[in-house]
């Protein structure tokens, strides 16, 4: 057993002057300049427990991939263990996000079984480092790695990606076996204020919240030809120049679309209606269900609009069977409607075989909207609602969890009551009715995810953390 390298090659942090303004461009290469004096050789190494799928993944491979290119030495790593290691992380992970059906406690074997793991791939990760570089862990698959390391000498930051609004049993749960293992670190980060657990030293904790990535395949601009080549070979579209369903890799080749989506739907999107659009994984808590109910009540009968879902392809995923059910339960509901509001229905699987098709494909959907939205009932962070605002869409989002630190009601998005489907029918209709409104509503929100979630505001909020960890400890050694 050992921690697995995930290799991350430079990705150069001039691009950014296409989406920056001058100023924020010119912030951006002071901050790297300084970042590289205060860091100097400094190796800034990252852990997780996963080097593809879901978007802690994502977004080390952008911000390390950045991190290079300005010449910081940053690393990833991805933590080892067997089956059993992962069922217990699983279980803390789900607990944490409050999803847990019950709590129930760890057994005494399965405790020593995560701190035994955790322990081995601390050796591992020390025998690679060198006294004084810097560790970023994150999640709760990485939290036995922190004493440790402190133990070791390393500075130490842990990272939770995960957090809910209302901390119930099963997160309380969850923080009493993870507090005391993570308590020694040098720094805390969670997205946001009412994400910090109580326990902590309030000192060390910092608050920094996600990013997107610009240029990925999922969010990279688009020409509308590509956009529409890429629903047409897709199959959402009748037709279009599916010769141009073209998107640039991230290792900067040219991509094509090639596969299609499994669409349950009567036909294809004609081309001249607008479309409400959510892209998210099948998963009760983003209430699938609750948006088609909503559009068959409230919003087909006020206009011409349809309704797409769209989501990973559950079916080909072996471990996934509540994203099963909750996508047989949107089927069944759709099965259900009258015809007349079933034919304006369209269910959509992405296929998952090749991630950066299946990211240009959310890509090409997200921009095709007319309105997005995100009628989640929980969000850690909900990165779809920042990906739709960098395309300039008018957002309907949950007011809940992270959404609330994206949209600011009114002006650069509307959130809702997310349980009480007339206000959302009611917001999804006004923006319908009102073009005019939803493209300012657009153009704002593209606006704020370029001041504060791209991948500079990120770093920024990196670099100042670990410049501070350096400093202090040179100004305290031997702690
Ligand atoms: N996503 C994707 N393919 C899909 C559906 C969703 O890549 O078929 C992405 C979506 O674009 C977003 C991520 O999955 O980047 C979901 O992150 P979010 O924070 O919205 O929710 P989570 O799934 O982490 O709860």
């Amino acid at each position: 057993m050992g921690l697995l390298d995930v290799p991350v090659s430079p990705a150069p942090i001039e691009r950014f002057r296409t989406v920056l303004g001058e100023k924020q461009y010119a912030e951006l290469l002071e901050l790297v300049g300084r970042a590289r004096q205060e860091i100097g050789s400094t190796v800034v190494w990252n852990v997780n427990s996963t080097a593809r799928g879901g978007g802690v993944a994502e977004l080390l491979q952008a911000l390390i991939a950045y991190s290079r290119g300005a010449g910081i030495d940053a690393r990833w790593l991805v933590v080892d263990g067997p089956p059993e290691f992962f069922q217990v992380t699983k279980r803390l992970h789900n607990e944490l996000h409050g999803s847990a059906v019950d709590r129930v406690k760890l057994t005494d074997e399965e405790r020593a079984i995560y701190l035994k793991v955790s322990e081995h791939n601390a050796a591992a990760l020390l025998e690679r480092m060198r006294p004084g570089d810097v560790v970023l862990l994150h999640d709760p698959q990485t939290a036995g790695l922190v004493a440790p390391l402190v133990r070791a000498g390393s500075l130490v930051v842990w990272r939770c990606h995960i957090g809910t609004d209302q901390a119930g049993e099963s997160v309380r749960g969850a923080w009493e076996f993870l507090t005391p293992l993570v308590r020694e670190a040098d720094a805390f980060v969670f997205h946001r204020q009412a994400f910090v657990w109580p326990g902590l030293d309030q000192r060390r904790v910092h608050l920094i919240r996600p990013s997107v990535d610009a240029f990925s395949p999922k969010n990279q601009d688009i020409s509308p030809v590509a956009v529409h080549g890429i629903l047409a070979a897709a199959g959402v579209l009748a037709d279009g120049p599916a010769s141009e369903a073209i998107y640039q890799r991230l290792d900067g080749t040219r991509g094509r679309v090639e596969r299609r989506m499994f669409v349950d739907q009567e036909g294809p999107l004609p081309s001249d209606v607008p479309v409400v659009v959510q892209v998210s994984r099948w998963d009760a808590l983003k209430d699938p269900a609750g948006v088609l109910q909503a559009f068959a009540r409230a919003i087909a009968p006020a206009g011409d609009a349809h309704l797409l879902l769209g989501g990973p392809d559950v079916t080909a995923v072996a471990d996934d069977p509540e994203g099963r059910e909750v996508l047989a339960g949107c089927h069944a509901i759709r099965d259900e409607l009258p015809e007349d509001v079933r034919a304006r229905v369209h269910l959509a699987a992405l296929p998952m075989e090749d991630v950066e098709e299946n990211a240009a494909m959310v890509n090409a959907l997200q921009r095709y909207a007319t309105v997005v939205v995100q009628k989640s009932v929980a969000e850690g962070f909900g990165l779809t609602v920042a990906e739709a605002m960098w395309k300039g869409r008018p957002v309907v989002a949950g007011r809940v969890g992270g959404i609330q630190e994206q949209i600011e009601h009114g002006r650069s998005g509307i959130l809702v009551n997310p349980t009480d489907l007339d206000e959302f029918a009611g917001a999804v209709n006004g923006l319908l009715g009102e073009p005019r409104r939803a493209a300012r509503l657009g153009q704002a929100a593209r606006e704020r995810v370029r001041r504060e979630f791209l991948g500079p505001r990120h770093l920024e909020d990196y670099g100042a953390l670990v410049e501070e960890l350096l400093r202090e400890r040179a100004g305290a050694p031997g702690r």
